[in-house]
This record gives structure tokens, sequence and C-alpha cells, in this order.
């Protein structure tokens, strides 16, 4: 390990506007309602979501006030340090700057609580009593359980049951926050019934616990559903991650020309790349922005644009987007937020529009760097956040190839400790 730079913007310094990247944007394809194939209207998912979330997911406004309730909360983790990764690049000996924006430094121990505390607060403040979701690894599910507790909110989470098995700690962290953990596919809903008569030994889905969640905020009184990523309203929160690696820059004196993020429904991705993006499309800079996609999952290398839904059952609306089939089942990889069949419109549009690139990446090698980075800079990350890494290892070792500079960023989101039984299998080499 070697004493690394932190940039620490100081408290009151904190963004006071999320960025909305749909300002900039040509406006995307509609989602469509499931039944009707109709464009979605906002009143459609009021059933679903608070409504204040619902205008957000429709807002075209360039800069969103964030409320000084869920900053004040911001303010227990943020702002999260810009760390320059010294050590890492020593060990690669290579010409390029490597930067990383720590948000492993949350309570819960990833990004996922940026867009938790807005989405507890929009409900709270419109008299909902209970939030259900689903979570992979877990990470989303301890989110929003604390975010939810925070403003006196009961939540249920659907948990694939693959991870429930996997990650047992995850489920105390949830059940610790006051949470309520169900293996998914359940027999709790009817999508859950169905499923298990179908497939009894499945490992589950994010696809299908979301079909399980929306189903059960359909059908409880002053409920409603949340999602971790994929929506336009969480790539919003979550560019709170860009704006302050921005400010971060200016402190390093130093400026980024490529941005990394591993991408599961694209929300940490585009949190730090939006912000960042927004120069390029006013013709100011140029950016090589990579998302890390699982090999075990690559929608956006493999998968095709097209109409999809965002759960297995079909009860969500249709989204314009990379997919693999809303009844792909992922291989059973460590990295279970990486295990969703489909990519968020906005960022599936900017792939589509070739502004932001893919790279797909095995479970191997992503272990492989996370423990060098775990050696060089003293964090274990979390798996996949490790794709990230794998990533800019990539770009990193291509710049001493070419014997050429560049600045690197990428999102560290999350940490691993969590994760340790994965980490336990590589070292034993029984991945
Ligand atoms: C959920 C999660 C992801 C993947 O989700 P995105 O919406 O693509 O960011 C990545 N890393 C961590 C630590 C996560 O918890």
């Amino acid at each position: 390990m070697k004493t690394t730079k932190k940039y620490l913007l100081p408290d009151q310094e904190i963004p006071k506007m999320w960025y909305n990247v749909l300002a900039d944007l040509p406006p995307l394809q509609p989602m469509l309602h499931p039944t009707t194939r109709e464009p979605v209207k906002p009143s459609d998912l009021e059933p679903l979501f608070a409504k204040g979330l619902i205008e957000q997911e429709f807002s075209t406004e360039r800069w969103i006030p964030i409320p000084e309730e869920v900053r004040t909360l911001y303010k227990i983790y943020r702002p999260t340090p810009l760390v320059r990764a010294s050590g890492l690049e020593k060990a690669l000996d290579t010409p390029a700057k490597i930067y990383f924006k720590n948000e492993s430094v949350s309570p819960v121990g990833s990004h996922k609580l940026n867009t938790a505390l807005p989405q507890a607060y929009y409900n709270k403040s419109e008299g909902i009593r209970k939030l259900t979701t689903e979570t992979g690894a877990g990470q989303w599910g301890s989110a929003l359980c604390i975010a939810a507790r925070h403003f006196g909110l009961d939540t249920e989470v659907f948990m694939v049951r693959l991870s429930y098995n996997q990650k047992p700690y995850r489920k105390v962290v949830m059940q610790t926050y006051g949470g309520k953990v169900i293996s998914s596919p359940s027999n709790l809903t009817q999508a859950g019934q169905k499923i298990l008569a179908e497939k009894p030994n499945t490992p589950g889905s994010l696809g299908m616990a979301i079909s399980e969640a929306c189903e059960r905020a359909l059908s409880t009184p002053d409920t409603r559903y949340t999602l971790g990523s994929v929506l336009n309203m969480v790539m919003l929160h979550q560019t709170i991650i860009g704006l302050e690696a921005e400010r971060q820059f200016e402190m390093a004196q130093d400026y980024p020309d490529t941005i990394i993020g591993c991408f599961g429904g694209g929300s940490n991705f585009g949190g730090i790349s939006l912000p960042f993006l927004r120069h390029q499309l006013a013709g100011k800079a140029k950016f090589d922005l990579i998302a890390a996609e699982s090999s075990g999952c690559p929608k956006l290398t493999k998968g095709t644009f097209r109409y999809d839904y965002g759960d297995t059952v079909g009860m969500t609306p249709l989204i314009p987007m990379y997919t693999l089939g809303c009844d792909y089942e992922p291989a059973a990889i460590h990295a279970g937020g990486l295990r969703y069949h489909g990519a968020g419109a906005i960022m599936s549009q900017l792939l589509k529009d070739r502004i932001i690139r893919a790279v797909d990446i095995d479970q191997e090698e992503c272990f492989k760097v996370g423990i060098l980075f775990s050696r060089c800079e003293g964090i274990i990350p979390a798996p996949e956040s490790t794709h990230a890494i794998a990533a800019t290892v990539r770009e990193a070792l291509k710049a001493k190839e070419e014997g050429r500079e560049k600045v690197i960023l990428f999102n560290l989101s999350g940490h691993g400790l969590l994760d340790l039984n994965a980490y336990e299998s590589y070292l034993n080499g029984q991945l």
C-alpha cells in the first residue's frame, strides 16, 4: 500500500441539484403500457410509484433541486472521497493516472443510498406507509431499509434466492434496519407461485423478484414499489456522484478523459458519467465512457436493443432497452447486482448512439484484479465493482503499451466486506 491522495469537498459544498441528462438529449422512445402498448402516461404509474418520483421520471428540466431533508441525510456520508489510486498505478507501472470515486464509504457500503433516500422521502411526503422492492446481492435492499427507517416507513424486500442463500449477512443487515426479507420466488404472490410451479429449483432472478415486489405494492394499501436502478429518476439521483467528482477534479487540478463504471442497470455508471457527458453534449469535451458488464449477463455486448419488460412475468411497462430477454436466467455469478437482463433506457440509447461503449468481463479476471486492488489500495471491492477495476486495468495497460498518458476515473460502487465467501472461493481456487 502506498499513501494515496484524497480529495474531499467541504460538507457545505455537496451539490444542491441533480443533473438531468434528458434536458440535453433528443427525446427517448417512450415507455409502453404492458397491456395496451400505448405510451405510458404519468398517471398510469401512480399505483406503483410516488408522484414526486414519477414527475422526475418524465422531467426534461436540466437541474432538479435536492430536497433539503435529503441533502441533510446525504451529509451522513457525502461528499465521498475522490482518491488517486497511486498504489494501483505503481503496481501496473502505467503512465495512466487513475482516480476512483469511493462510494463504498456509505453506511450500507454502496452508492445505492443516493437514490434510496430520495425515494423514501417522496413516498413519505405523499403519505405512503410501506415500500416494497427487490434486491439481488442485498445492496439495494439494505439501502432502502435504512432510508425507509429514516422516514418511518416499513419495507418488504424480495431477495433473489441465490443471494438469499449465498449472502446471509446482507439479509441480517436488512433485518437489523427493520426490513422484512423474503426469498424470491416466494409463495406470497401469484407471480412467485406461477414461477415456482414451473421452475421449483430456480436460483431466482431480479426480474422475478421485481414481479413479486410490484404485485405486493399493487395489492397492499398505502404501499408503493421502489426500484434501485434502470429508471431515469434513479440515474438522476446518482448524478450526485459525478457532480461531486467534477468539483474534486478542480481541487486536484486534473481532468479525466476516460470514465468507467460497472453495469447492472446503469445507475452507478450513469451517476458518475452523465455530469461529465453534459460537456461533451455541449461540444466542449470528449470522453471515452466505458460500461463494464459481466460476461455472465452481457446485455450490452450480446443483447439487442428493443422493447422489453423490466420484470419476468410482464407486469412493468415495456422499456426501450438493450436486453437479453426478460425471462433470461443469468449465470450464478457472485456479482449479484449485475445479474439483470436489461439496461436502463437512457444508458441504452447512449450505447445505441455510440456515445458510450461496453465491455464484458468474466468473473475470474474480476476477482484477480479485485485482489490486486485490495492489496494496493486497502479496500476490498464489491464483486460488482471489480468489473470497473478490471476495465480500468485494461485501459491502464493499453496506455502503457501505447506509451501515452491517460486520466482514468472509475466508480468504486461498493465494498465487498459482505462478499467474503466469494473471495474465499476465489482464493481457494473454487470459483
Ligand atoms: C447494485 C449495484 C451495482 C449495479 O447496479 P447499477 O445500477 O448498474 O449501478 C453495482 N455495484 C454495486 C456495489 C451495487 O450494489
